[in-house]
């Protein structure tokens, strides 16, 4: 339970953010099932945002078979889901914010270019390395000619050695992940996020941004959850056809059943107890839990 006394009487906002790129797997479904069970735990709301910002990326009616996922595990959300393709106002104000603070630089590197300068760069950094963190105003101007450039954020000299300049735009002319998450997190009062261990290194640079463009940025927590791996050992991967809940509910199995298997999984329940989202709700209130790995 939460005893930070930043956060104590506050209104718990948690959020689950996918990304409608395919059939939700186990693995997508733990962390939701976490991050339910975390801010619910705590008479907390809980939002649901489509992260549908890489357009290329989406696939036509995931996030409609996401939500149906959601209701049919008992995950209940609050308010109207919240799609990113339709807030690139807010995305677009930020990054002219940081523009402002003249925090912004074009970026002309192509990914090869990227790995060439890290290979050149004596620190052993495998952060961008700051090749265009210094072009003059004509440089620009005739490199736009050939290249739409990425834009990238400067970052504060004291992180240095920690993480490099990142893309905020890209090349291509979408807002990058890593600005559209921080701006609607900050939107939507977010109070706590919880999401997979393989976002940990977006971390710091969302909270960078965060304190770039709100005074409330220190009032959002995070929260990494472990990953579940295929038997092989492999990062489940909802393109690569991880085992999905919606075979798992074509074979006939119930959310029960799932919910026991994912809360067992991680250390919250019985091996082949199933358990509706509920009950494990009461559970996870009433301190009955195997594990409290998450919510300690
Ligand atoms: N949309 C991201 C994903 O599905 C998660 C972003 C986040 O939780 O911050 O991997």
């Amino acid at each position: 339970m939460n005893t930070d006394s930043r956060f104590v009487g506050r209104q718990i906002i948690g959020r689950y953010a996918p990304s409608p790129t395919g059939d939700l797997h186990l693995g997508n479904l733990r962390t939701a099932l976490l991050a339910w069970l975390s801010a619910r735990a705590r008479g907390g709301k809980f939002i649901v945002r489509m992260e549908d910002i890489d357009q290329p990326r989406v696939v036509p009616g995931s996030a409609d078979q996401i939500l149906r996922d959601l209701e049919w595990l008992g995950l209940d959300w609050d308010g109207p889901v919240v799609f990113q393709s339709q807030r690139h106002e807010l995305y677009r104000a930020a990054l002219d914010r940081l523009s402002g603070l003249e925090l912004t630089y074009p970026c002309f590197c192509s990914r090869k270019d990227i790995q060439q300068a890290i290979a050149k760069n004596l620190s052993a950094s495998s952060e961008y390395p700051g090749t265009c963190a210094s072009l003059g105003a004509d440089e620009i101007a005739i490199r736009k000619q050939q290249k739409t450039p990425s834009i990238r954020v400067r970052i504060a000299p004291e992180l240095n050695g920690t993480m490099g300049d990142f893309v905020i735009r890209r090349a291509d002319n979408l807002f990058a992940y890593q600005l559209a998450v921080i701006v609607d997190d900050l939107d939507q009062d977010v109070t706590e996020v919880l999401r997979g261990v393989d976002l940990l290194d977006s971390t710091p640079k969302q909270q960078y941004l965060a304190s770039l463009l709100s005074s409330k940025y220190l009032r959002i927590r995070y929260f990494h959850a472990p990953l579940m791996l295929e038997p092989n050992g492999n990062k489940m991967s909802k393109r690569d056809g991880s085992y999905s809940a919606k075979e798992w509910r074509s074979e006939g199995k119930s959310p029960e059943h799932l919910l026991g298997y994912l809360a067992y999984s991680i250390g919250l329940a019985s091996k082949g107890v199933p358990i509706s989202a509920d009950q494990l709700l009461i559970d996870v209130v009433n301190g009955k839990l195997l594990n409290s790995l998450v919510f300690s």
